[in-house]
């Protein structure tokens, strides 16, 4: 009873109820003997209103002639088209009528009277079956009874057949999508609902929705469970490097002294490291990092990060240059976090540009964006690597960056705070060693002036 197609079905039923009834209360009415017979005698006494128009044909012809074509006239325009009217003269005595063969006697003689005076009389013949007795009238209610009777009982078939197909119709999707979230509930989020046949356009949208809510929650889960195999993936090395020179130790296999206590803080160190990172970029991901927007001269932050790189890029020999495009406007950005997406950038490609090498840092204006570029000369990366490069924990060379301290997660931090701030960041290499690697970042902050 509490079914959705159940509850429509019934009202479906009751429509077509009301329907059967209402045609009832109007059969009943209108079967009332004094309603119908009242139109009925009005509808049998219209030849008398021809008696009228004779008067005027009499006064405008003074006589009778031709009026044979009249009368024919007047008996096409009279309700019943079985009635025939025949004219005596007063005076002549003859007889005008468009019938040759009339019966002897009339149903009804009138005079016609023009200004008082009789000068004529109309003949009414009726078509004798025409006359409505009581019987016939009864006979005529009954039919009109026992047709009502026939189209309410097919009306109320076919409406409540019909009611039941279009509400079962309506509630079968809705039924699928109960199931497929129960199964999503039940952690089956492969699963999706497909609307076969006609569904409401409704139905398609709810289905739609539910379709790309559980395609999020896959593709959540599915990160999640990579997020967990890479951390796990990940803490083991150092784990299991101080795991084993512990044990090491105990054994007196290594001695215990400061080099080696060195070695070990030296993982504790990347351990640290690691987690930070984990923690920084998840809360980027989810966009919960706390950002201070201000508006920043971009040229003074870049200027700063330049020459914090200074010593180390003159210990790696590479040269380090800075192009500012002349009145750069300012960009509604956090400086604390523009200085961490070019620390890492420039880190990066300190790190894989050989001696010799260039870096140079551009920022210039294109369109009502702030584009800023890192660019160098060193070993680039191959086609094959260069889509992964922002995956986290990705690393082109994992056993050497690990040795260099490389957690993998600098660009996928790096990533999502340029999207916090609504921007992008594209890397492009021809992976030809010397032809270097170019990261182009594009914030859509600059201020308006
Ligand atoms: P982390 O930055 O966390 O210390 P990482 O530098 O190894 O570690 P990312 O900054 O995310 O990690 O970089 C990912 C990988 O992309 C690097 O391991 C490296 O292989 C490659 N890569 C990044 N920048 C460059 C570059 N400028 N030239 C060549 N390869 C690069
Ligand atoms: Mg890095």
């Amino acid at each position: 009873m509490n079914r959705l197609w159940v509850r429509l079905s019934i009202a479906f039923g009751l429509v077509v109820l009301l329907g059967v009834v209402s045609i009832a209360v109007s059969y009943i009415v209108l079967s009332r003997a004094d309603l119908v017979d009242a139109p009925l005698q009005v509808w049998l006494e219209g030849p008398r209103g021809v008696l009228e128009q004779l008067a005027r044909y009499y006064k405008k012809h003074e006589g009778w002639q031709d009026v044979e074509t009249f009368l024919l006239g007047a008996e096409s325009a009279l309700p019943d088209s079985r009635v025939v009217l025949a004219l005596h003269d007063s005076a002549s005595g003859a007889l005008f009528t468009a019938h040759p063969d009339l019966p002897a006697h009339p149903d009804e003689s009138i005079p016609v009277l023009v200004e008082g005076q009789a000068r004529a009389t109309l003949d009414i013949f009726r078509n004798k079956a025409l006359h409505i007795t009581p019987n016939q009238s009864a006979f005529f209610l009954a039919r009109l009874r026992d047709f009502v009777l026939v189209v309410a009982a097919i009306g109320s078939i076919v409406g409540i057949v019909f009611g039941v197909l279009v509400s079962r119709s309506l509630t079968a999707p809705l039924e699928q999508l109960a199931t497929a979230a129960q199964a999503i509930g039940a952690r089956e989020l492969h699963r999706r609902v497909a609307i076969r046949g006609r569904a409401s356009q409704e139905i398609v949208s709810v289905a739609n929705a539910f379709n790309d809510m559980a395609a999020a929650l896959e593709k959540g889960e599915t990160l999640r469970r990579n997020l967990v195999a890479d951390v796990a993936h990940e803490l083991r090395t150092p784990l299991s490097v101080l795991q084993g020179n512990l044990l090491a130790i105990l054994d007196g296999v290594y001695p215990l002294d400061t080099q080696e206590i060195a070695r070990l803080y030296s993982q504790t160190h990347l351990l640290n490291r690691l987690v930070n990172d984990l923690h920084e970029l998840s809360q980027a991901e989810a966009k919960q990092l706390r950002l201070n927007v201000q508006l920043v001269d971009v040229a003074h932050v870049l200027e700063s990060v330049v020459s914090a790189f200074g010593p180390t890029a003159d210990e790696a020999q590479v040269h380090l240059e800075l192009h500012v495009a002349p009145n750069l406007p300012r960009a509604l950005l956090d400086p604390m976090r523009l200085t961490e997406v070019l620390d890492n950038l420039l880190g990066n490609a300190l790190r894989h540009t050989p001696p010799g090498g260039t870096i140079s840092l551009c920022a210039e204006v294109s369109g009502e964006d702030l584009v800023l570029t890192v660019k160098d000369t060193g070993e680039g990366i191959s086609a094959e690597h260069l889509p992964h490069v922002f995956d986290r924990f990705y690393r082109t060379d994992r056993a050497r960056s690990r040795a260099t301290g490389g957690t993998g997660l600098g660009l996928a931090i790096v990533r999502a705070i340029v999207e916090m701030h609504g921007g992008q960041i594209t890397a492009t290499s021809d992976g030809v060693p010397g032809h270097g690697t170019t990261f182009t970042v594009r914030f859509p902050a600059l201020e308006k002036t």
